[in-house]
């Protein structure tokens, strides 16, 4: 029967056949890493391109692939040390989250950290510092904030409407047009109480299912070795 690591083993080769020589290579783990969406820009927003990779699941928008060790350093940016270990948090790139949002995922916004691992990617990555994953904590409170910004950009032409609006980097004549704006202006007040429920709702299931949208990651340096 095609199950474990035989079906496995086929699914790498494919990968492997689909990529050119040309293709970029995941930063964690080396396989060919593949556009996951594009999405269209608006204002002072850029078109993005976002690649994911489809054997360790590492997400990584803007700009040029990373070096393995660059990629460790920008996951590793916001660390701090605890008690011999370091902490640090990430959207994680295996929630139901972003398999839901997609291109609305709220970690997509521009200004985050351009990437976003899963588990296995983070451990990956963390071992090229010498760093062992301890532990994964899910955490509940960011992670509905940020399912409740992805529901809120599925209903609207504009991502991130309401902290676009109130910062004025987005105003009626910049955007996707007037008629837009004012939709989404209408579309976010109506909706707001509505999609946080449903919010809080979605992200406890994900959490208790370990698929949260905001993960902490504990990492302690590995053992010496002689
Ligand atoms: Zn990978």
């Amino acid at each position: 029967m095609p199950i474990g690591l035989g079906t496995r083993r086929r699914r790498a080769v494919s990968l492997e056949d689909a990529a050119s020589p040309a293709t970029p290579r995941c930063p964690a783990c080396a396989e060919p890493l593949f556009v996951w969406i594009e999405t269209a820009g608006y204002g002072l927003h850029e078109d993005q391109v976002i690649d994911r990779c489809e054997n360790c699941g590492l997400v990584l928008t803007r700009g040029v692939i990373p070096t393995p060790d660059a990629a460790a350093a920008r996951l590793l940016s916001g660390a701090e040390p605890r008690d011999g270990s370091v902490s640090f948090r990430a959207a994680n790139a295996a929630s139901l989250q972003a398999w839901l949002g997609a291109e609305n995922w709220a970690a997509l916004r521009p200004g985050g950290d351009g990437i976003e691992p899963t588990r296995r990617a983070a451990s990956l990555l963390l071992a090229r510092r010498g760093l062992e994953l301890r532990r994964v904590r899910h955490l509940a409170g960011p992670g509905m904030a940020s399912m409740w910004q992805t529901l809120l950009n599925l209903l609207t032409f504009h991502r991130d409407f309401a902290s676009e609006a109130a910062s004025g980097r987005l105003r009626p004549g910049t955007g996707r047009g007037r008629a837009a704006f004012w939709t989404d202006a209408v579309v976010t007040v109506l909706a707001a109480i509505p999609t946080a429920i449903i919010a809080v709702l979605l992200e406890s299931g994900a959490v208790l299912a370990r698929r949260g949208g905001v993960i902490e990651v504990e990492a302690e340096p590995l053992p010496a070795t002689d």
